[in-house]
């Protein structure tokens, strides 16, 4: 059995829907479905996830929310047409969220993630509903009734072991499983997202609980590229990777597979594939448990902006027991959580994702690392970005780094932290955002000028 993943944009229009079915259609093991929200059609359209935000921040001010409501439905209205149903679904998708807007109002984290669910599930009652009408044997599963439980952690769930067991009973289901993407619900039954983008995370819980032979993620591009292509030009395509080095390229910003969604797959064994839905035939990228790392140690270069650093210095802190831990400890309390801790002898520094702070917050946290750490100094500096190195076969290369560093010196940016991780399938620098574009470029005519495809 495959199990397969659409991404927003592969079902964003009637178009793309009926470029979905025929894919379905073409290979029988395909028997679990699982859809997003539709998507942006081009360049500047609105994804209905972001309309569905706006939706409920609307309606939340107790403002009348008509128009926003109408811009949701009319989305799945034009998709319907365009697929040759009537207006039965649409007016059941109405009714859901006009439904939805009633729920939950108390409580604005739960009432976010109750509208923001229900972009993929209307999408997979309508997406069931028009494989039906062209003779496919599909039908709409709900995550509740599959048993797809989570924690208690709004916008930002994980799955519970007890999922996968559930699920696992899909398999007797007999018919093509149309899944939606992206959320769950909790023991107690309520509704709660993933992270944003995280219908990938439920595709590979449902191939992992399925215990598929592959999991097939469709999205908009032939394969997951050796550099971002909008910086780089023609980039090297990626055929095979190993989930590690996914992993850490999808954490660090590529975007094309969610960095949560590996795990699942990874513990189960189950191989996954990038495809493209307006390229069905390409061959796509294969993400697997091991490669063969012979032609080059650096298989992918990722950039990511919008990083801040917590700079601490204090004599003798290396001789002082738990002062790390107390530290973390004051960011645990705020609630910020850590990407990196490069470090001295008396000096630490903590790189966090600038999202999470506030300037209330950064005055909290420094107040507190004087108060009750008593350190020398603390301030915090904003404007980083991460440049991430990744190759299974960077760990036995000598003089990878010098090389990187060298490229980095030669654009003028200066590096402000390197870090590799001890699974050295990675090495890291923190420069300067300004400079991400430039050293992207340098560092992949460095490691990538001559090859045209990696392997
Ligand atoms: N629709 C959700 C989002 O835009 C989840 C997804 O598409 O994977 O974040």
């Amino acid at each position: 059995m495959i199990v397969c993943k659409f991404g927003g944009t592969s079902v964003a229009s009637a178009e793309q829907i009926k470029k979905v079915a025929a894919i379905v259609k073409d290979e029988p093991k395909r028997k679990a479905v699982v859809v997003s929200a539709p998507g942006k059609r081009f360049g500047d359209d609105i994804k209905v996830t972001d309309l569905l935000i706006a939706l409920a921040h609307a309606s939340l001010r107790n403002q009348d929310a008509e128009n926003e409501l109408k811009a949701v439905v009319d989305r799945y209205e034009d998709i319907a047409q365009g697929l040759g149903l009537d207006d039965t679904i649409v007016n059941v998708i109405e009714q859901d969220l006009r439904g939805r807007l009633q729920e939950n109002r108390d409580n604005p984290p739960l009432f976010m993630d109750q509208l923001k669910a229900s972009g993929e599930d209307n999408n997979a009652k309508l997406i069931a509903a028009y494989f039906t009408s062209i003779g496919l044997d599909a039908e709409y599963v709900n995550p509740k009734e599959a048993g797809l439980v989570v924690s208690d952690e709004p916008g930002r769930a994980r799955a519970l072991p007890e999922a996968y067991e559930n699920l696992s009973k899909l398999r007797e289901n007999g018919k093509i499983v149309v899944f939606p993407g992206f959320f769950g619900y909790t023991k107690e039954g309520v509704m709660m997202t993933f992270a944003r983008g995280g219908s990938d995370i439920t595709g590979s819980i449902l191939a992992a609980s399925l215990k598929a032979e592959l999991y097939e993620n469709f999205t908009d591009v032939d394969s997951v590229f050796a550099a971002n292509p909008n910086v780089v030009d023609n980039p090297a395509e990626i055929k095979r990777m190993t989930y590690r080095e996914m992993r850490e390229l999808s954490y660090a910003g590529f975007s094309v597979f969610h960095d949560e969604a590996l795990m699942p797959a990874f513990q189960h064994s189950v191989p996954v594939c990038i495809k493209n839905t307006n390229n069905p035939s390409a061959p796509g990228t294969m993400i697997v448990a091991e490669r063969e790392y012979t032609k080059s140690p650096v298989i992918g270069i990722a950039a990511d902006a919008g990083f801040s650093a917590l700079y601490v210095s204090k004599y003798l802190m290396n001789r002082e027991l738990g002062f790390g831990r107390r530290l973390l400890q004051i960011l645990e309390e705020e609630e910020v959580s850590y990407e990196h801790i490069p470090s001295g002898i008396d000096d630490l520094s903590v790189i966090v994702r600038s999202h999470q702070l506030t300037a209330e917050k950064e005055e909290r946290i420094l107040e507190r690392c004087r108060e009750e750490l008593h350190v020398d100094n603390a301030h915090i500096e904003h404007g980083f970005a991460m440049i991430v190195l990744v190759g299974e076969g960077m760990h036995n290369t000598l003089g990878l780094s010098a090389r990187a560093t060298a490229a980095i010196s030669r654009v003028g940016a200066n590096i402000e932290m390197i870090n590799q991780g001890s699974s050295e399938v990675s090495l890291v620098f923190g420069i300067q955002e300004k400079d991400t574009d430039n050293v992207l470029r340098e560092l992949y005519e460095e490691f990538f000028s001559k090859s045209a495809v990696l392997q």
